[in-house]
């Protein structure tokens, strides 16, 4: 969390989220926030009613950790207080914005999240022009379009930009883009109202259908079946599906039936992004903030955040604000500054034995066998003794474990092995250089 005034903080953070979402969206969840208070640790929100607050946490979570402060990683410390009702206000109702048929996706669609704003890299390349061609040809190409693939890469931006690419051909048709929670609310609200009938018409004369994160659907019988209704009407009449998924069909616990009908099309995986295409998304999302990130910088990020595009997009907005905030040009320093924290470490190879003596044995120039016996010739001897230093540093293994590699050697003579090296490499520099390129290779 950025140090900054916290009243600031929260103006930023709705500039920030005003760029993102739809004039209604912001008319509707954040313009009636009120801010009672906030320090470092815990800011308290006032909402208009509990419904807000979910909807809140349930789609802006990621935005609010990033300017506002966490209680733990990925949870924001907001504290939400319900808003008394005065007894002649209407009750909340969010405002759709009606424009007939298209009323529900434009309050749906992020309007960043179009083709040209996806970066395109070995990892998305297929997946993106499976999203084209169906966005091209509604329920001409691939029907039903299953994209599946981990968090943060990019399935809801895909899915979006069918929606933005489809409603730009063609204004007329009718497209509802909705997460797979939002159809159930909507299932629930309609059988309470006993209004099914007009629910199963709006969704059975659509003529493109978006679902969000179909894993939700998971353990949710009732409503499973309902879907699957949905689902084979509309492709039976060949209206476009296209769904996203955290896993793959098969993988999904839903009724043989559903799976079935999800791989009738294209399934599709969104993977992780390689490092130049990391590099190519931060310097695209730097340019839409306006923030100038030099190459460097955004090659030194992209190394060290590599599992999740919305992290990358993260490092941005915290990067840009610090930088705003500061009047800083970005820089590597700053990056690490600001950004440390999120920085993933690199996954460690496990450390043998085998690797280690391998490395050692090519940069000292002697064989592995003869670290493993018993000369001790002092050209053998010491890389023996350099071996079981970085065995005892780089290895959760017991002495008596390393020792027994060296050829049943006691674990006395490895802690001597290792303090004599642990000495001499503090005054040696060229021990110490050696050493670490030993590290390096071994873990490479
Ligand atoms: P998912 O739905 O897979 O969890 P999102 O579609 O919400 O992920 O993507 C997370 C964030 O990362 C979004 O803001 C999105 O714009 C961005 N993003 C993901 N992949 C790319 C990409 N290839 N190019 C540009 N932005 C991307
Ligand atoms: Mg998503």
């Amino acid at each position: 969390m950025l140090e900054c005034k916290q009243k600031e903080c929260w103006n930023q953070f709705l500039d920030f989220i005003k760029q993102r979402c739809s004039p209604a969206e912001f008319e509707n969840w954040f313009r009636p926030i009120v801010l009672i208070s906030s320090t470092d640790e815990l800011i308290t929100l006032e909402v208009p009613n509990i419904f807000v607050r979910e909807y809140l946490l349930d789609n802006y979570k990621q935005e609010f950790c990033d300017f506002l402060p966490e209680k733990s990683p990925g949870e924001p410390s907001i504290e939400f207080v319900i808003a008394k009702k005065v007894v002649q206000e209407p009750t909340f109702q969010p405002q759709v914005e009606v424009d007939n048929s298209s009323a529900i996706l434009k309050l749906k669609l992020n309007k960043l999240y179009t083709f040209e704003n996806f970066i395109e890299g070995p990892s998305n390349q297929f997946v993106k022009s499976a999203a084209q061609g169906v966005a091209l040809h509604p329920g001409k190409s691939y029907n039903p379009l299953f994209i599946h693939g981990g968090v943060g890469l990019g399935k809801t931006h895909l899915l979006h930009g069918i929606g933005h690419h489809i409603l730009k051909g063609n204004k007329r048709l009718n497209i509802a883009c909705i997460t797979t929670e939002g159809f159930i609310n909507d299932l629930v609200e309609h059988l309470k109202s006993k209004t099914l009938d007009k629910m199963k018409r709006f969704y059975r004369n659509l003529d493109v259908l978006l679902v969000d994160d179909i894993q939700f659907l998971q353990n949710r019988l009732n409503f499973e079946e309902e879907f699957c209704n949905t689902f084979e009407s509309l492709i039976h009449q060949n209206k476009q599906i296209v769904i996203t998924s955290d896993k793959p069909p098969s993988q999904l616990k839903l009724s043989e039936r559903l799976i079935a009908r999800m791989e009738w099309g294209l399934v599709a995986n969104i993977a992780a992004p390689d490092l130049e295409t990391r590099v190519a998304i931060l310097q695209h999302k730097a340019e839409l903030k306006g923030l100038k990130m030099p190459h460097k910088v955004a090659f030194f990020i992209a190394e060290h955040i590599y599992n999740n595009v919305r992290q990358l997009e993260g490092a941005i907005n915290r990067l840009s604000a610090y930088c705003r905030m500061m009047q800083q040009e970005v820089t590597e320093d700053i990056a690490e500054q600001t950004l440390g924290e999120m920085f993933e470490e690199t996954p460690k190879k496990s450390v043998t034995i085998d690797g280690i003596l391998a490395s050692v044995a090519s940069m000292f120039n002697v064989k592995v066998s003869e670290l493993r016996g018993t000369s001790r010739e002092k050209k053998i001897a010491f890389p023996r003794q350099v071996a079981m230093y970085l065995a005892k540093e780089m290895m959760n293994d017991s002495l008596m474990k390393v020792a027994s590699s060296f050829g049943g050697k006691t674990h006395s003579t490895v802690i001597h092995a290792w303090k004599k090296v642990s000495k001499q490499v503090e005054t040696d520099e060229t021990l110490r250089r050696q050493i670490l390129m030993t590290k390096r290779n071994i873990e490479a």
